[in-house]
């Protein structure tokens, strides 16, 4: 077989205490669901070689292939603010790295590839739904242009996985910048191995933060630029509705890519306080509150590099603690810029904010749907004979009527040509996004009756989000029906 992957894998450079060797483990009889040839491409792999008898092998773990070093990487962890130090990757093998068409070095991982010394007390695998959801949301987020972990391939395993019931077992072939996690940091800071932080942000910087190489404080300039790509990137999450669900410090990477697609959802209703995931009783990582969440991940990154800032330990504090607040304004900023272009505003004034919070405390009290509401102001911005399609997501349509006029008066004092204006807000306000009540619907088909035709087609529909949706595809644009609403989604272990 000619080679499936150009390897060029650096992780295996780093001290061997940071990874364990271990191949996947077979599975009974691996099923291709779906390659996607448009990332094999970008990566310099032939999806037709993916998609083969011996591709396939590759993707469900039943064959390493040619120039593969599988390893599972070793990461501690804040699970919902509790420490674990030790988890790791304890159903997913690294095979290895590519550098792409574009120059971009990129780890290929297999998850739910089996166990590993990381798995503790799991059992190595992934079934179908969630796999699915990640494959769904993972290249959603992408389209979207949202940094992001992407999903290469999905094969089924032909072996149960036994959750609370027993389910189809699956393999999910993902993509990532790196896997370098606050976690991994974590992990040689809870075990005193200076060394090892030494290699790890030696190794992040050149994958993630080159320039850094050349700073004064190396390991500082590095925590700048995490904390800058952080805040760049949840501010991208709340200009879309996303809700992560799980953000523990292992899902929090160092490359800025949102990483592990677990109970995530998109908003429907607008509501600050929104959680779905199941296993969050206390609503710690709900939509309104990942900004500071992610500032707290932060927090525990930069303690971890204390030992390389500075020798004085005072010092060390003082500059991370500098560094850690740099996220607040970073975030603030991406936040505001991304608000004014979803308002159709170019330009930038004090009364901003307030006119975006306005508008979005008016669709938390009336229930308005999120995606549709910034959507549909496109349209009024451009003839305001279209408001009614907004007003019409008020529960009070009174509520939208009383602060339209103010929007209004700042588009005026933003002159810009109507056609144009709108182009714009429609190129940062997705008509459509992995609807909950859709993506569950998906899932149930292709695990309950083997029928992937909704899963399909969800792919293809999110893969052009700011566009209205094909004839026969208009519901990919519509919130949920009174029966369809998803309350909750289960963390897809
Ligand atoms: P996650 O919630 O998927 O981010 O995973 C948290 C930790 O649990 C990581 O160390 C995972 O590798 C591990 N884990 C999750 N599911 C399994 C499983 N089925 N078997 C072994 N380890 C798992
Ligand atoms: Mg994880």
């Amino acid at each position: 077989m000619p080679t499936l992957f150009p390897f060029d894998t650096t992780y295996t450079r780093l001290p061997d205490r940071l990874y364990a060797s271990r191949a996947p483990t077979p599975v009974a009889r691996p099923g291709l669901v779906r390659v996607n040839a448009a990332l094999a491409d970008d990566l310099g792999v032939d999806p037709a070689a993916l998609a083969s008898a011996e591709g396939v092998a590759v993707l469900a773990g039943n064959a390493v292939p040619e120039g593969a070093t599988p390893i599972a990487l070793a990461y501690a962890g804040h699970q919902f603010g509790s420490f674990v130090p030790q988890l790791g990757d304890g159903r997913a093998i690294l095979l290895g790295e590519v550098v792409g068409r574009d120059g971009a070095r990129r780890d290929v991982q297999l998850k739910g590839s089996g166990r590993t010394p990381y798995s503790r007390g799991g059992d190595g695998r992934a079934a179908l739904g969630p796999v699915l959801r990640e494959y769904v949301v993972a290249e959603a987020m992408a389209a979207l242009g949202i940094p992001t972990t992407r999903a290469l391939a999905v094969v089924t395993t032909g072996e149960p996985v036994y959750r609370e019931a027993a389910l189809p077992g699956a393999v999910l072939t993902r993509v990532a910048a790196s896997h370098l996690r606050v976690g991994t940091f974590q992990y040689a800071a809870a075990r005193g191995d200076v060394d090892g932080l030494r290699a790890l942000v030696d190794y992040a910087i050149g994958r993630h933060d080159p320039a850094a190489r050349h700073a004064e404080i190396p390991a500082l300039a590095l925590l700048d630029g995490v904390v800058l790509r952080q805040a760049a990137l949840v501010a991208r999450w709340l200009h879309v509705g996303f809700v992560h669900g799980v953000m523990n410090t292992d899902n929090t990477t160092i490359s800025g890519e949102t990483i592990d697609y677990g109970p995530c959802a998109f908003l429907d209703e607008y509501d600050p306080g929104a959680v779905w995931s199941s296993i969050d009783r206390h609503g710690r990582y709900a939509y309104g509150s990942q900004p500071r969440i992610l500032a707290w991940n932060l927090a525990r990154l930069a303690e971890t590099l204390l030992p390389l800032l500075a020798e004085d330990e005072a010092r060390a504090i003082e500059l991370a603690t500098a560094s850690v607040r740099g996220f607040g304004p970073a975030f603030e900023a991406a936040y505001h810029a991304g608000m004014r272009r979803k308002l159709g505003i170019a330009t930038e004034r004090a009364g901003d904010v307030d006119l975006a919070d306005d508008l979005l405390a008016r669709m938390a009290e009336q229930r308005a749907d999120f995606t549709l509401t910034f959507r549909r102001l496109a349209g009024a911005a451009e003839d305001p004979a279209r408001d009614a399609g907004v007003r019409a997501l008020f529960a009070d349509p009174g509520a939208f009527d009383a602060w339209a006029p103010r929007w209004r008066a700042r588009l005026a004092d933003d002159p810009a040509d109507a056609r144009d204006r709108a182009a714009a807000m429609r190129a940062v306000s997705p008509a459509v996004i992995p609807r909950n009540h859709l993506v569950e619907a998906a899932l149930r088909a292709a695990v309950d009756r083997g029928d992937y035709g909704p899963f399909e087609e969800l792919v293809e529909v999110l893969a052009r989000p700011y566009e209205e949706p094909a004839v026969g595809r208009e519901k990919h644009a519509d919130p949920p029906g009174e029966g369809e609403r998803v309350t909750a989604t289960f963390c897809g272990t």
